[in-house]
């Protein structure tokens, strides 16, 4: 079913004004069909609690996007055919615009709720959103898996729980030299030292944090952007549950 109304494209010039890049008619189309595809499935399961327009181009569309703006903006990175990892998609945010966007490049969304999954394998298939792929499993299980362990060169995690926590379910499904972007709110001088102590144990490092203001309600938005600079020992992540539950110190 496709909307004769493009309500989304109302912000059309926010995109080149914050992010210094534009999406294509036919992404803008795309952007559409996936608020009405997220709209309706969000029927049947809770996907989220954001469903206007404007919520959902800021706090979804934007915000996934903003967290990579320094692959949107580096043709040289945009050209390669990246294996990327949404750990704790939910109702398919950062993975899906990501995917939109960057049509070559191979999305893996990971989220422990099956049904969530399980909608947005329908909302993928609804749209004809070809290079998306779906792990209905925690990110602990993944992590050991031998086809995902250090199989990834990107990895995304947005809302998923503190710092520690995410970098230790990201950087095993990490390649050397791979990268991770922890989407934050605000983010604090305790958090970065915390994070600083227990990267070494995972072999990754701090590359940079990045601040964006959100463009229609001013929100702050810190990207915390890691690499890794050598192999994760096999004892990590631990057993399912421990890296929320006990993050590392
Ligand atoms: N990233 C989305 C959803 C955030 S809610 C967004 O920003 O909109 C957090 C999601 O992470 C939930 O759907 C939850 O099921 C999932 N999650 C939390 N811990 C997880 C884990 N260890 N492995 C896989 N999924 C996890």
């Amino acid at each position: 079913m496709m909307s004769n109304m493009n309500v989304l494209s109302t912000y059309g010039d926010r995109w080149q004004s914050s992010l210094h890049w534009q999406p294509s008619a036919p992404q803008q189309q795309a952007f559409q069909q996936l608020y009405e595809a997220i709209l309706a499935a969000n029927q049947q399961v809770n996907l989220t609690r954001i469903t206007t327009p404007e919520g959902f181009w800021e706090k979804h569309l934007w915000d996934s996007l903003q967290g990579i703006e320094p692959w949107l903006s580096n043709s040289d990175a945009t050209a390669k055919a990246l294996k990327v990892v949404d750990i704790g998609t939910g109702g398919g945010f950062p993975g899906l615009p990501v995917a939109l966007v960057f049509p070559h490049w191979a999305i893996a969304l990971i989220d422990a709720t099956r049904k969530k999954i399980a909608l947005l394998e329908t909302v993928c298939e609804t749209l004809a959103i070809a290079n998306v792929s779906f792990l209905p499993q925690r990110a602990e299980q993944v992590a050991h898996q031998p086809l995902h362990r250090e199989a990834y060169d990107l990895a995304l995690l947005r809302a998923v729980g503190p710092a520690n926590t995410c970098a230790e379910y990201a950087l095993p499904l990490l390649s050397l030299g791979g990268q991770a972007v922890l989407y934050r709110g605000q983010w604090t001088a305790a958090e970065e030292a915390g994070l600083l102590a227990i990267l070494p144990r995972l072999g990754g490092q701090l590359v940079e944090v990045r601040s964006q203001t959100t463009p229609l309600t001013q929100g702050t938005r810190h990207n915390v952007i890691l690499t890794k600079a050598e192999r994760t020992p096999d004892k990590f992540p631990r057993l399912p549950g421990i890296p929320a539950k006990t993050p590392l110190v």
